[in-house]
C-alpha cells in the first residue's frame, strides 16, 4: 500500500491533466516553451514506472514497483522512453496542425510497440466490448510497449479538432469542454499566470506610455 501513496504523489493529479494517457506522456516535460527552465520528471525507470501506475494504464503496483528496481538496463530505457516521448509529440502536434505524422516518428513508436508485444509480456484482454493491453510481466520493454500502444490509440482516435497545445506551458491536452474554448492547461497554473502577468503589464509605466501613444 505504501507503494500506492508513493506512487500517487510523485505524479499529482495536478499534472495528468490532458485527458488521455498519450498527452500525459508528453507533458511530463514541466515545459515545452521555456525549454531552458523545463524540468523532465521521467528522471528514471522509477519516475516511468510510477508515471505508468499513475496515469491509469494497465499496470499493477507491485509490477511497477518491480519494474522500478530493473536498475541494470534503466538509463537506456530512460533514453528509450525519452525518445518515444518526443517522437509521440512531433507526431501529436503535428495532429494539431492538421499535418501528417513525420514518418519517421511513426516508425519509432510503431517498433516500440511491436517490441512491447514480442516481448510477450503484455496480455489482450477484452472482458466487455472495449479491448485492453495489460503488462503481465516486470518488463520494461513491455512497459515501453504498454505505452507505445496509448500513443497510437491517440493518433488515431483523438478528435484532431479537441487537440489543443496549451500556449504558456505547450502541453498538450484534449477540450473536452461544451464549448471547446479551452485556452490553458490548468486555469489554476498557467491560466492564473496569464492573468497576473497582463494585470503586471496593466498597471507598469512602460504599458501606460505604449498605451499612450
Ligand atoms: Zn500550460
Amino acid at each position: 500500500m505504501q507503494d500506492d501513496n508513493t506512487l500517487y504523489g510523485r505524479w499529482r493529479e495536478t499534472r495528468l491533466v490532458g485527458g488521455h494517457p498519450a498527452l500525459d506522456f508528453l507533458n511530463s516535460v514541466s515545459d515545452r516553451v521555456a525549454r531552458a527552465e523545463a524540468v523532465d520528471r521521467l528522471g528514471s525507470l522509477a519516475d516511468l514506472a510510477d508515471w505508468a501506475r499513475s496515469a491509469g494504464l494497465a499496470v499493477s503496483p507491485s509490477l511497477a514497483a518491480q519494474v522500478a528496481k530493473t536498475t541494470d538496463k534503466g538509463d537506456s530505457v530512460v533514453t528509450r522512453a525519452r525518445a518515444l516521448r518526443e517522437a509521440a509529440h512531433a507526431s501529436l502536434t503535428a495532429r494539431v496542425s492538421g499535418q501528417s505524422p513525420p514518418p519517421n516518428a511513426l516508425a519509432l513508436i510503431s517498433d516500440v510497440a511491436a517490441q512491447g508485444m514480442a516481448s510477450g509480456s503484455l496480455h489482450w484482454s477484452q472482458p466487455n466490448d472495449t479491448a485492453s493491453l495489460t503488462l503481465e510481466k516486470p518488463d520494461p520493454t513491455g512497459l515501453l510497449g504498454l505505452i507505445a500502444w496509448q500513443i497510437l490509440d491517440a493518433l488515431f482516435r483523438l478528435p484532431g479538432e479537441r487537440l489543443r497545445i496549451c500556449p504558456r506551458c505547450g502541453w498538450l491536452f484534449v477540450d473536452s469542454t461544451r464549448g471547446g474554448r479551452r485556452r490553458w492547461c490548468q486555469m489554476r497554473t498557467c491560466g492564473n499566470r496569464e492573468k497576473a502577468q497582463r494585470h503586471r503589464q496593466a498597471k507598469s509605466p512602460a504599458s501606460a506610455q505604449t498605451k499612450g501613444t
